[in-house]
């Protein structure tokens, strides 16, 4: 074999599977079919603090702290929570791929961009990736282990047999010149007009540049994520005034645990895993956090030279136990969601906005564990989940 692991995909799954793994000295070849690392941009750049712990990257890297949120109703209730503590921090994301890039090849994992995986095939001991450069040259690579941290449309899951239809969110996020009168409150607008099944955003950068976005989650609006964009803005005029588009994006996140992601001598990581936030579309902290879990279970199966199914079913298992009751639940509350009418969404936003709701949600709020805070609210008044319940939401 040529190599002990190849991982396809330089995002931040694939990078940071690859540096546990080189650091423990395996050979790593990370295959990137860009020819930069971080580019094109498909995300808003916002993470828990416990991302940049997890990664060990420095702060250089963060543009914004966020301390508060406003949730916007599209009748007009307002919720604003103010916390003490960091909420999330608005990062560089292109940089925070190049360092996690730079931080597996320093562990010795050898990158090689410009080049796409075509194909991978079983063979005896492990895969045969097959991989085409700029210039049209064909490359044949033999791995013990083949690692797709591909992305949202992963063809290493097609070509593993893994692919799932999962749910899927829909977004377009653009950075803005936007006058902003609170540079550390991020705006959170729901509304099943304008963002069907999701939410539109403003994550202050500084008071007058912003990233603005908007997602749905339904299999299709009808509209494009653009229009949806357009309704946002044409809903809140004062707000958007005079805002002005210095770049956008926009992308698919994949919802919800995917049956199977690993096969034998082989696993899925990151978005091509469906390892995200159900309720926010957020993958880097999940898909750090599955990096290491899968890092560790093929270092695992190298140290035994056992590449077998029920080897690598560990990971599945391992990632489970960690994430299913978050994210099974998170994937319930998103249901429920799809439930209510904007009329529902305007009461719920009245009913929470009362400083004892408000002191909880400032001190139990976390963006990676939602559950926390639902956990929170229903043992603060029990008769929120019955009522939940009656309204059959
Ligand atoms: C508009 C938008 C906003 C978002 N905002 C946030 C946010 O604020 N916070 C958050 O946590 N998450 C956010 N996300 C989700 C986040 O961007 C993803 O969860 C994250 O990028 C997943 O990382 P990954 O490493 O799994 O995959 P990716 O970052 O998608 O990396 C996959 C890599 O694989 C490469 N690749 C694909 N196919 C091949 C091939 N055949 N050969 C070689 N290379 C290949 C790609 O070029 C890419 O570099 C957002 C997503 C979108 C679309």
């Amino acid at each position: 074999m040529d190599w002990d692991v190849v991982v396809v995909g330089a995002g931040p799954a694939g990078c940071f599977t690859a540096m546990q793994i080189a650091n423990s000295g395996f050979k790593v070849l990370i295959i990137e079919e860009h020819n930069q690392i971080g580019f094109p941009i498909q995300c808003s750049g916002l993470v828990s603090p416990r991302v940049m712990e997890l990664a060990n990257l420095d702060d250089s890297i963060i543009i914004n702290n966020l301390k508060g949120l406003r949730v916007l109703s599209p009748l007009g209730a307002q919720l604003q929570v103010d916390c003490s503590r960091v909420l999330a921090l608005a990062i560089d994301r292109a940089i925070f791929d190049q360092k996690l890039c730079e931080k597996a090849i320093n562990a010795g994992a050898i990158l090689q961009k410009g080049l796409k995986a075509t194909a991978a095939q079983s063979i005896p001991g492990g895969y045969q990736v097959t991989a085409v450069d700029k210039n049209d040259k064909n490359y044949t690579l033999n791995t013990k282990i083949l690692i797709g941290a591909d992305g949202v449309e992963s063809n290493v899951a097609a070509w593993l047999g893994l692919k799932h239809d999962n749910l899927k969110a829909v977004m377009y996020s653009a950075d803005v010149e936007l006058a902003y009168s609170d540079a550390n409150l991020v705006s959170v607008f729901l509304g099943q007009n304008f963002a069907p099944g999701w939410f539109g955003w403003i994550i202050p950068l500084d008071l007058k540049t912003c990233r603005v976005g908007i997602g749905y989650a339904l299999i299709n609006s009808g509209y494009s994520p653009r229009h949806h964009f357009q309704q946002l803005i044409d809903c809140y005029p004062q707000i958007f005034k005079g805002y002005k588009i210095i770049r956008n994006t926009g992308g698919t996140v994949p919802l919800g645990l995917m049956p199977k992601i690993y096969a034998p001598s082989a696993m899925l990581v990151g978005d091509a895993a469906s390892q995200t936030k159900p309720i926010s579309g957020g993958g880097i902290y999940m898909g750090l956090r599955a990096s290491q879990i899968c890092a560790n279970v093929a270092m695992q199966a190298l140290n035994d030279n056992d590449f077998s199914e029920k080897k690598m079913s560990i990971y599945q298992t391992l990632w489970e136990n960690e994430t299913k009751e978050e994210t099974d639940s998170a994937m319930k509350l998103r249901q429920s969601y799809l439930k209510l009418k904007d009329k529902d969404i305007e009461s719920v936003i009245r009913f929470l906005n009362k400083p004892k709701y408000k002191k909880l949600i400032s001190k139990y709020a976390d963006i990676d564990y939602p559950s926390i805070l639902a956990h929170k609210l229903f043992d603060y008044n029990p008769w929120l989940k019955v009522a939940l319940k009656i309204a059959k939401i």
